[in-house]
């Protein structure tokens, strides 16, 4: 079947988040131009990379004809979802192997989508904080919850003699409110509703005739996302601000070093920052109405 000619593939995680194992139909296989396979699927459990959250991995195993596809990376593109990998057995290919149609078994590995997971909604959390600690007129930007070195964006101005204060607050406030706890949740809802989930109103490149899916930590004002979360907010655990660095009037919290004793690592963000493609660029390019701080 042609790629062009497939339905979008579902995205099972926006119903459940916490689904790691799953089945469905092999709809598709293709090598690409740069020689990786994948396998397309009516619907998948796999977060696919993007909205600053890295690809799910895991394996894909069809029952009937006895295949197992180690998938190393996820992406969307057109609607569906490209799993990539390679077979476990390389003897294994595509035309004596997987059959179109045929129900496969999909199963995430656990520890990547918790800990991805548990970055994500910390990303969030401090959203949540930063109007806590008074500092709701900065306007958001994007999140990066990579464990590479997780940060949220924000437009505007905080003076220097604040930051390390605000950067304290932020921290305890964020800490407090995961001892506290709540549930997450995550709906697909009409414009009107998703803006009442979000406080009132919605971010301007929402479309107006859109049914933006939206997570909600707790009884916080909610905001659109495509990924996925901790069941709980006690979930994350643990978030240590690192610090608030700021670049012609961009301010940077950083929600790194969620705390796990079997993946811990000390972040500092700005020395990976070649582990964020385009982000210095985009840095560099900001309009400069913005203060250099
Ligand atoms: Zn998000």
């Amino acid at each position: 079947m042609a790629a062009g000619m497939i339905p979008v593939t579902k995205l099972a995680y926006f119903d459940n988040m916490w689904a790691v194992e799953s089945t469905a139909t092999l709809l598709s296989h293709l090598q690409t131009e740069d020689g990786r396979r994948a396998l397309i699927l009516d619907s998948t459990i796999f977060h696919p990379q993007g909205g600053g959250q890295p690809a799910d991995t895991g394996f894909i195993s069809g029952a009937a004809s006895g295949f197992k596809f180690v998938v190393e990376d996820a992406r969307l593109k057109d609607g569906l979802v490209y799993h990539y990998g390679s077979f476990e057995n390389p003897r294994d290919d595509f035309v004596s192997i997987a059959k179109e149609g045929e129900e496969v078994s999909l199963y995430i590995n656990p520890q990547r989508r918790d800990l991805n997971s548990r970055l994500h909604s910390a990303g969030h959390l401090l959203d949540i904080c930063m109007r806590k600690v008074g500092l709701s007129h900065l306007e958001p930007g994007k999140g990066y919850h990579f464990l590479d070195g997780p940060f949220v964006e924000y437009k505007g101005i905080i003076p220097p003699d604040l930051l390390q204060i605000k950067s304290k607050e932020l921290e305890k406030e964020a800490n407090a409110l995961i001892l506290t706890g709540g549930q997450v949740s995550a709906s697909v809802l009409s414009y009107n509703e998703a803006a009442e989930w979000c406080g009132g109103v919605l971010p301007s490149y929402i479309p107006t005739d859109s049914s933006p899916r939206i997570v909600k930590l707790g009884d916080h004002p909610g905001c659109p996302c495509g990924g996925t979360h901790v069941a709980d907010i006690a979930d994350i655990r643990n978030v240590t601000v690192t610090q608030i660095r700021t670049k012609k009037g961009l301010s940077k919290g950083h929600a790194a070093r969620v705390s796990d004793p079997s993946s811990f690592r000390v972040f500092d963000p700005y020395l990976s920052s070649p582990l964020v493609p385009g982000l210095s660029s985009e840095i560099s390019s900001e309009p400069k109405r913005l203060s250099v701080l």
